[in-house]
């Protein structure tokens, strides 16, 4: 679900945009080309992985979820396409050595 007014997307399950305090809608197509936009207020990300293989992007995103790490995935969908863009994952530059070491842990990097 999108915000018309300021186009970030939602989870499904909200009906209106907290920031705007207008009704989401489904917009399908010219929304999601674009980079997601990031929610987070003003914190800055840091690029920690890249990956074409999805099981690493799975894998990556059952670590980070419960460890609380937090991240957003650019090109996830595209990456499972043989020859298709890397999917890379961002986290905030807090836990980014916390992110890298789980990653090591689980053989990631
Ligand atoms: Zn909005």
């Amino acid at each position: 679900m999108f915000c018309p007014k300021c186009k970030c997307e939602y989870k499904d399950g909200l009906t209106t945009c907290p920031d705007c305090d207008v009704s989401l809608a489904d917009l399908p197509g010219e929304t999601r080309e674009k980079p997601p936009k990031v929610k987070y207020g003003h914190t800055d990300y840091e690029l920690v992985f890249t990956t074409f293989v999805y099981s690493e992007i799975a894998l990556l995103k059952s670590v980070f979820d419960s460890e609380g790490i937090v991240y957003f995935i650019q090109g996830e969908d595209l990456g499972v396409a043989p020859g298709g863009l890397q999917a890379r994952v961002f986290v905030s530059k807090e836990q980014a050595e916390e992110s890298k070491q789980l990653l090591k842990e689980f053989n990631l990097l």
